[in-house]
């Protein structure tokens, strides 16, 4: 045997395997650093700890180049803060820890629905091939073939992954969700509407659409939608919540498949728990 491309063999898998592996954080344990008085700006700060703020906090960099306007919390109607909302209104409404899906029935009630676009073409991305090579296939074979594509920016794969290898050692069987899934990326727009959908980022995955319902399915006008019957076990929603992505079950525009990396929206949850 040839001993020099049997070393590199090895050296190769070795760099592909560190290359997987990784930290992941549980964004429902990490201490809360208090540093404003600011409970948004700090959540954005701990989530993602390349962001800076000016000094006088007016003004956010996520990428140390594009400097973004925060803003505040206008008093305009919930579309127009869907449509174009600030920063600071990205934290309008608090999501809920608890698995409890009264509050969603206010009218738009939608705790991390409201995204504001230069948030997140510079934490991310601003055009589709840059986020194309950006992805990785994460899947866990204990929760069957299901592989999501997902960025690796923001050590989003990692999180993924870490929250599936948690879920498959709970040895329930979650094979149901995992099945024919929604999938990863997919650089389009929120449905009937002109705003990039957070599966453009790489950044949100969908599991079995069939078992998780979608308020627009059940021909619902927006800010008027009913009950939401909901087949997602606690379980699953607390792991993908603990590696930072929030559920959108919990919205009142409910979107029971869909699971987002925004782990700034749990440490903002958990610094306005009273
Ligand atoms: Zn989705």
């Amino acid at each position: 045997m040839n001993f020099l491309p049997l070393a590199l063999v090895l050296w190769l898998s070795l760099t592909v395997a560190s290359a997987v592996a990784c930290e992941a954080m549980r964004f429902t344990e990490i201490p809360i650093v208090r540093m404003s008085a600011s409970p948004a700006k700090d959540a954005v700060r701990l989530a993602y700890p390349q962001s800076r703020f000016s000094t006088d906090g007016r003004t956010l960099t996520l990428d140390g180049q594009h400097w973004l306007d925060w803003g505040e919390v206008r008093s305009v109607v919930p579309e127009e803060m869907l449509e174009t909302p600030t920063v600071a209104e990205q934290f309008r409404y608090i999501y809920p820890l608890e698995f409890d899906l009264r509050q969603r029935e206010e009218a738009f009630f939608d705790p991390g629905r409201i995204r504001n676009h230069g948030f997140f073409s510079t934490l991310y991305f601003a055009e589709e091939a840059s986020s194309r090579r950006s992805l990785v296939s994460v899947r866990h074979e204990g929760l069957g073939n299901a592989s999501f594509q997902v960025t690796s920016r923001n050590n989003v794969s990692c999180q993924l992954a870490a929250a599936l290898a948690a879920l498959a050692d709970m040895k329930q069987d979650f094979s149901p969700f995992f099945r024919e899934v929604g999938g990863g990326f997919f650089w389009r727009k929120v449905s009937g509407t002109d705003r990039l959908s957070p599966h453009s980022f790489g950044i949100a995955i969908d599991l079995n659409p069939r078992l998780g319902g979608y308020w627009l399915w059940s021909g619902a006008r927006p800010g008027k939608v009913g009950r939401y019957d909901n087949h997602i076990p606690e379980a699953i929603v607390r792991t993908m919540e603990s590696f930072g992505f929030i559920w959108g079950g919990k919205w009142h525009h409910y979107d029971g498949m869909h699971f987002e990396y925004r782990p700034e929206i749990i440490i903002h949850a958990r610094m306005m728990k009273p």
